[in-house]
């Protein structure tokens, strides 16, 4: 048996993946229709993580730019968004969300999109 040249192998994985694919997809389908058709018994939401963007050195406008707007040098600070999962019992379809509102006390309640029932 002769060895698979480079293009060869290439061109099997390339198949293979393509085969893949075509599972994949298929599967993906059947998985969302599942989770579509699910009537969702949420846990109660829970915090996780935040979100962070790090903080980060502007450095303005470059030496030499005039003007009353010009942007001078400054440090942008480190960004936090607080988030919240909540698991559907039945079908596991886990849910994050950012959105939430500020109640009295500044109790963050958390919002999640409507589903379809
Ligand atoms: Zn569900």
């Amino acid at each position: 048996m002769t060895e698979e040249t480079v293009l060869q192998k290439a061109r099997r994985l390339r198949g293979e993946i393509a085969v893949l694919q075509v599972d994949l997809d298929g599967t993906r389908r059947e998985l969302d229709a599942l989770e579509k058709s699910c009537r969702h018994d949420w846990t109660n939401p829970e915090r996780i993580d935040d979100r962070v963007i790090s903080g980060y050195q502007d450095h303005g406008d470059p030496p030499g730019t005039i003007g009353v707007d010009r942007r001078l040098p400054c440090y942008v600070p480190e960004q936090r968004f607080p988030r919240w999962m909540r698991k559907c019992r039945t079908c596991g379809l886990a849910q994050i969300t950012e959105d939430f509102e500020e109640k009295t006390g500044s109790t963050k309640v958390p919002s999640f999109p409507a589903t379809q029932h």
